[in-house]
């Protein structure tokens, strides 16, 4: 589970709220935790994270006006992350490499402009800049780490203070990264100061801090933000040098955004199969089939991960920044929100990967709780086993079963959905479940469906919603 949204006020207070919540989350079949970047950031105790200051600042030192970070302080969120663990939860912290943000002092340097739409073509020649490169961290005066940064760990920043400019500028010798996305000729550059990650120095640092971290944290594994933004080969050898050390299995996920399935392939290819992606094209698929009302639902895996390389696929349905209001705003509308939970939760493949905001609403935008969001986790953790049949068969009208196992009773489902009208599907539940009688768990319908002798049922849906059909 992601347990954050964009907005969430938590009054810095998120970490004592998790430690409080841990085993009432546990229940719900939460088996790991996403936990957003817990470092102190450029926004101080507004910053949700993205704006990475100090990596070795988890709200012990007076930085950026605070003390705590938006979520808490050093001590609540170890205490957090020792409760999830009691609780049988993994925690998996949020890692923000690619760029760092609000240094310490600016330094007068040669670099040149580049264009926004194509990052390798050059627009001025070497001028003289006055950027934010120097990162020295006087609230933590040298504890855990004396590493400074400077110009030289970095490769490019947005803003020359000298003249008030806001544009890319490549600093004197430095090339941007390859292996990195190729939108706007080569995506190495996102935002801050850059991070140079064919510096040895850098890899260096950014290393060792991993090793601190996981030892300073006890963390499980890792949800790595921003990775087509960096040389694919920097963080195939980071997890693989972390696994090592720590002989943790480390599950890590990385955030590559793009609706393009080959560019994830590419990236699982780059990295040796050592990190796993978010579903983005299942994103996709999933806010187009809420969106446009003649989706064709019998494609809605078509080009996505956890159909192509499912065992690499972390699916969701919605994040932080899918959310209304963000960067990459495309959230998945309410009526098709139980459907798309559903092809998440439901199936036995993938990862997937449940969003606070659609769990706990986002009050900002009054955007409710989702009504039967726990049932689905539930009906996952209790239900959702056994041989699988799918009937993605019709464009308004698709299903799928899972016949249940002897590991546990009264396991197996039948999932409808539709996009148009009433409907219903005929669909194999398995012979041993000839006789059942099955019921809608979300509650749609009504009526009750019996097996007949050769494990066959009708199983029915309202429009515009999905019925999840468990045994009575
Ligand atoms: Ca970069």
């Amino acid at each position: 589970m992601q347990y954050f949204e964009w907005y969430m006020n938590c009054n810095q207070n998120l970490w004592n709220d998790i430690k409080e919540n841990a085993d009432k989350i546990s229940e719900t079949g939460v088996t790991a935790m996403w936990l957003p970047p817990a470092f102190k950031g450029i926004g101080g105790k507004d910053e949700v994270g993205y704006g990475a200051y100090d990596l070795y600042d988890l709200g012990e030192f007076d930085q950026k006006g605070t003390i705590k970070t938006k979520y808490g302080s050093k001590d609540e969120y170890l205490d957090a992350i020792v409760a999830l663990k009691q609780a049988g939860i993994e925690v998996y912290p949020d890692i923000v490499l690619n760029h760092k943000m609000g240094a310490d002092a600016i330094q007068t340097i040669p670099a040149t402009k580049v264009d926004w739409s194509d990052h390798n073509k050059e627009i001025s020649g070497n001028e003289t800049v006055k950027v934010a490169t120097k990162f020295t961290f006087p609230g933590r005066k040298g504890k855990y780490s004396d590493f400074v940064w400077n110009w030289t760990d970095f490769d490019g920043i947005d803003y020359n203070s000298a003249t008030n400019e806001n544009a890319i500028f490549k600093f004197k010798d430095k090339q941007w990264g390859t292996e990195v996305d190729e939108e706007f000729g080569n995506f190495d550059y996102l935002m801050g100061a850059d991070l140079d990650f064919s510096n040895p120095r850098v890899i260096k640092e950014c290393t060792d801090w991993g090793k601190w971290y996981l030892e300073f944290t006890g963390a499980d594994g890792f949800r790595l933000d921003a990775v087509k933004h960096i040389r694919a080969s920097f963080y195939r050898d980071w997890i693989k040098t972390l696994r090592e050390q720590s002989k943790k299995e480390l599950f890590s996920v990385g955030e590559y955004w793009s609706s393009d399935v080959n560019k994830l392939h590419k990236y699982i290819t780059e990295t040796d199969g050592e990190i796993s992606l978010f579903d983005v094209p299942l994103h996709y698929n999933l806010y187009s089939a809420s969106t446009d009302p003649d989706y064709d639902l019998s494609k809605i895996f078509d080009h996505t991960l956890v159909k192509e390389n499912s065992s690499m696929a972390v699916t969701f349905v919605d994040n932080h920044d899918t959310q209304p209001g963000q960067a990459l705003e495309s959230f998945i509308q309410d009526w098709f929100k139980e459907s798309a939970y559903a092809i998440i939760l439901l199936r036995n493949t993938g990862y997937p990967c449940v969003f606070y905001g659609d769990y706990y609403g986002i009050e900002h935008d009054n955007i409710k709780p989702m009504e039967n969001l726990k049932t689905l986790m539930l009906i996952r953790k209790e239900k959702s086993y056994g041989v699988q049949h799918d009937y993605f068969d019709y464009n308004s009208y698709v299903g799928w079963t899972q016949e249940g196992d002897e590991d546990h009773i009264n396991s197996g489902l039948a999932v409808v959905i539709s996009n148009a009208g009433d409907g219903f599907k005929r669909m194999f539940v398995g012979l041993q479940n000839a006789g059942e009688k099955y019921i809608d768990a979300l509650g749609h319908c009504e009526d009750e469906v019996i097996i007949d002798e050769e494990g066959w049922g009708n199983f029915s849906v309202k429009g515009k919603s999905a019925s999840v059909w468990v045994k009575e």
